[in-house]
């Protein structure tokens, strides 16, 4: 029989764990309990093959900015399909979706970032600003000028080069990671490693060690540094406000490059275009994806600046993707951006929904599990302790208190993510201050359970 939304779960589930691999997940955990199958969505609700409705507090994977069920980014995919489902932008050919989206981003992009190079995700793109760099140091005779300084616990993708540049220790314990000439700092998590040091004196300490990590490297040996303006799978955490003014000063004073990794934090996510204008940095470089096309179809690319884009261009850059702005995806993008700005959705996000869950969220503090609620624009973390002043951890061998909240949260029909002890939201941006309502709601109800 055809396998269809129509067919029992538990079949659905059964074929899935039987041929399908899944990413991030212990494929015989998955065996025994069957994976949620999600069949529709519209807007900020999703439903699953029981038809039980679920509030998705984590836009899909941080991308589905617009909402779903946007019948415009369809109609839009099946008309580019039918004129040009396909053509490349290799060897000196180009077509009209990828102009026309490269110039709106040069034109939404801030400072001399003007020229994009796609992708088909943020990995690739990530891989590419790796390549990237690389040459353009080479390219103005400094080779030597090749260590990239990331973060620990930074997260930047899982091809080979940007799970390198990512400081996720269990990625690196698999497949022989990173990759060489990589180095990673310590991040600005003020709550887990603050310890006595006020935020922005730790704000500082810690953006100073990329200027330890330069002086012991070698400042002829560095070509850049990358960061999220927000770490967003590290537990969205939101860096003291010395931090980014420090690294950017840094940054300049040593000839490094910056590369911001906005591909959570662009398009609307901190109620800016970009995170580097809510944090008030000017990268060299910044990475995009998901929230470019809302996730309706796969895109990303690097946005790049004048000077390093000249110098690039000045010879062949021997890298590229066969889906390097691939015509369907790029014209979704486009229609994405264009409803962005149409409805200014980053008007709601500033003046309605962004403060509107602030209230709600730092509310949760009042909850005696919850020891810090933390919140930029639509993205948010509560870390849970069992001891507030003390900012304790729960111990780990009782199985992670984000773990069991997340499984509350997944029976209460609300979709929040656990990263260790921290539970993250980061919904879509046209979620209404009812459905925000709906949310913290059912979220106050899982952590109640947890109690
Ligand atoms: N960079 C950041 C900051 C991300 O959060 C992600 C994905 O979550 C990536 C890069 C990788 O993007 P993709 O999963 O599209 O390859």
């Amino acid at each position: 029989p055809a396998i269809t939304n129509h067919m029992p779960t538990a079949e659905l589930q059964k074929l899935d764990a039987a041929h399908h691999m899944h990413p991030f997940t212990t494929g015989d955990e998955l065996a025994q309990k069957g994976a949620r199958v999600i069949t529709r969505a519209k807007g900020v609700f999703l439903t699953d093959s029981e038809g039980v409705e679920i509030i998705d507090g984590m836009a899909g994977l941080w991308c589905v900015n617009i909402g779903y069920g946007r019948d415009e980014l369809a109609q839009v995919a099946a008309r580019q399909m039918r004129e040009l489902p396909f053509y490349n932008t290799f060897f000196q050919t180009t077509h009209v979706p990828a102009i026309a989206l490269a110039a709106k981003l040069a034109e939404l992009a801030p400072g001399d970032l003007n020229h994009v190079f796609f992708a088909g995700s943020g990995s690739e793109a990530n891989d590419t600003n790796i390549r990237m760099v690389r040459t353009y140091w080479a390219m103005k005779g400094q080779p030597d000028k090749k260590v990239i300084i990331a973060r620990k616990n930074g997260y930047h993708g899982s091809a080979m080069g940007s799970a390198s540049l990512g400081g996720m220790a269990a990625m690196h314990e698999q497949g022989g990671l990173p990759i060489p000439d990589i180095h990673h700092i310590n991040q600005p998590h003020w709550y887990a490693e603050g310890g006595d040091m006020t935020p922005e004196e730790f704000g500082l300490a810690r953006a100073r060690e990329l200027e330890a990590a330069i002086a012991e490297i070698g400042e002829d040996r560095v070509a850049a540094f990358i960061a999220e303006p927000v770490q967003g799978a590290g537990g969205v955490i939101i860096p003291p406000e010395t931090y980014w003014p420090e690294i950017q000063r840094i940054c300049d004073a040593h000839d490094i490059l910056l590369i911001a990794d906005e591909v959570i934090t662009g398009f609307g996510r901190t109620g800016n275009w970009f995170g580097a204008q809510t944090f008030n940095i000017r990268p060299d470089i910044m990475t995009i994806a998901k929230g470019l096309s809302s996730g309706y179809a796969p895109i990303g690319g690097s946005i790049v600046s004048d000077a390093v884009a000249a110098v690039i261009g000045s010879g062949e850059f021997n890298h590229g993707y066969t889906y390097s702005g691939h015509p369907v995806a790029a014209a979704v993008a486009l229609e994405n951006l264009r409803l962005i700005e149409e409805e200014n959705i980053l008007g709601h996000v500033r003046d309605v929904a962004a403060p509107y869950l602030q209230q709600k969220w730092e509310a949760l503090t009042d909850h005696p599990l919850v020891g810090e609620a933390k919140i930029c624009g639509m993205m948010a973390s509560l870390a849970l302790t069992p001891d507030k002043a003390t900012r304790a951890q729960f111990a780990a061998e009782a199985g992670t208190a984000g773990l069991i909240c997340r499984e509350h949260c997944f029976a209460n029909g609300v979709i929040m993510r656990h990263v260790g002890d921290r539970m993250i939201i980061a919904p879509p941006l046209v979620i209404t201050p009812d459905e925000i309502d709906i949310l913290i709601e059912r979220a106050v109800k899982s952590l109640d359970g947890c109690l």
